[in-house]
């Protein structure tokens, strides 16, 4: 079914919340940066599946091979939905930080790995073991582009490297010139991951168009349930390495030696990093998102996405004191994340009035994006919880912003409900 111009039927919709100030309002979930509400499609897909569910891979059984069957399937559906080439893997992990993970443990020896400095922690730390050059953050498309061209040329030697970069950001929404990112890594000798955790639920990622090697995302930002990720792309780097988790299904072989100890022959493909039974029905959900979402059409749910990241921005540029962040400026594309502050106001307290008050739900903090938010926000470094920020001191600059983010099953009320608090 197409979208048309509402929104599509998420959980958790007709969730009534109380209020400081007395009585009860439906709740306004905008925080989808953070997990979206997963679509009552998905959930009636899995609900239709559960009862039959069985071992994957492990059981001569009928539901066992069922299972196995729409297991496999899932793969499939996945690479539809990304555009893989014939010779991709698609992997599935946990999450985006699981797959990013992974990649790291898969570097070839003397990989060097290029990260701007404005990476979600996930795409920023995993490649703490390698060489990594971490890049300023750029303040235009172009400069992101000759920024990293300028450190590819400069590396010496002239080995393996990667480039990891985010579609989306999620703590400004701003798309990145992951294309032209791409074009400037192939150019140099270089490969690059794009972590799409905020972009394929926005926008369609097709992996071959844009010309990336690997893609990175996770199913709860993507509209099903927790638990399960995806790390698609190129298989030779994968394959060479060791599994990501030692154990049964990643094995082919395994044979007791003379000497006591134990030869293992890894399997090949996506089950090399599958090892131990997986999370069928975060799978099975995954690719019940990506079916959902292509048959609602990409293009309604921007157009509409749209709207709503217009009404929020220009409802913000009303309220003195805002101030919107950004790496890009007013007219770089987005999608449904913004990150603000308010002139005399703690972040924190902000987003618990907004929730006491105004039964909406959105995330103050750092966003796993220390690095950029400290930029953007022009704050000096402090120590912190691992997402969180603590108080400004008193005439010191906020330490920490609010994000209010949304998708395809966000109502108009709720963003209207959002500016009028605001305001
Ligand atoms: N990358 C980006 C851009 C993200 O926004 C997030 C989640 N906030 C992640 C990676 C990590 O995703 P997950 O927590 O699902 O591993």
């Amino acid at each position: 079914p197409s979208c048309g111009d509402g929104p599509l039927p998420v959980l958790g919709r007709d969730v009534s919340v109380p209020l400081v100030t007395g009585g009860e309002v439906t709740y306004a979930a905008l925080d989808y940066a953070a997990s979206a509400p997963a679509l009552q499609r998905v959930w009636d897909d899995v609900a239709a599946y559960a009862p039959y569910y069985g071992s994957v891979h492990r059981g001569a059984g009928y539901l066992s091979q069922l299972s196995t069957d729409l297991f496999e399937n899932s793969r499939t559906t996945v690479a539809d939905f990304l555009g893989c080439r014939p010779s991709d893997e698609v992997v599935f992990t946990r999450s985006t930080t699981d797959s990013l993970n992974l990649l790291a443990g898969a570097l070839p020896a003397e990989c060097g790995v290029f990260v701007f400095e404005t990476e979600h922690h996930a795409s920023l730390l995993p490649w703490r073991h390698a060489d990594v050059t971490v890049l300023d953050a750029p303040r235009t498309h172009a400069e992101a582009v000759e920024t990293l061209e300028r450190a590819l040329a400069a590396r010496t030697p002239h080995g393996p490297a990667l480039v990891c970069v985010t579609g989306a950001s999620n703590v400004t929404g701003e798309l990145w010139p992951v294309r032209e990112l791409a074009a400037a890594a192939h150019a140099h000798g270089a490969r690059i991951v794009l972590d799409a955790a905020q972009l394929a639920p926005h926008h369609p990622v097709d992996i071959a168009e844009l010309d990336v090697d690997w893609v990175a995302f996770s199913g709860h930002k993507l509209y099903a349930p927790f638990g399960s990720g995806v790390l698609a792309g190129r298989s030779d780097w994968l394959q060479t390495a060791d599994p990501y988790l030692a154990g049964g299904g990643a094995s082919r072989a395994v044979t007791r030696r003379e000497d006591g100890g134990v030869d293992v022959e890894w399997h090949t493909g996506a089950a090399r990093h599958e090892a131990g039974s997986p999370n069928v029905i975060g799978v099975y959900s995954i690719a019940a998102a990506c079916k959902a979402l292509t048959e609602a059409g990409f293009d309604s749910l921007v157009t509409r996405e749209q709207r709503l990241v217009d009404a929020v921005r220009a409802g913000l540029a009303e309220v003195p004191g805002v101030r919107v962040l950004s790496l890009f400026g007013d007219d770089a594309p987005r999608v449904g994340v913004i990150s603000f502050v308010v002139d005399g106001w703690n972040s924190s307290h902000f987003a618990a009035a907004l929730s006491a008050e105004y039964g909406i739900g959105v995330r103050d903090g750092l966003f796993c994006a220390h690095p950029l938010v400290r930029t953007l926000l022009g704050a000096e470094p402090r120590e912190t919880g691992e997402c969180g920020a603590p108080e400004a001191a008193p005439g010191e600059k906020s330490l920490n912003a609010i994000r209010v983010s949304f998708g395809a099953g966000t109502p108009d009320e709720h963003v209207e409900r959002f500016v009028r608090a605001v305001g």
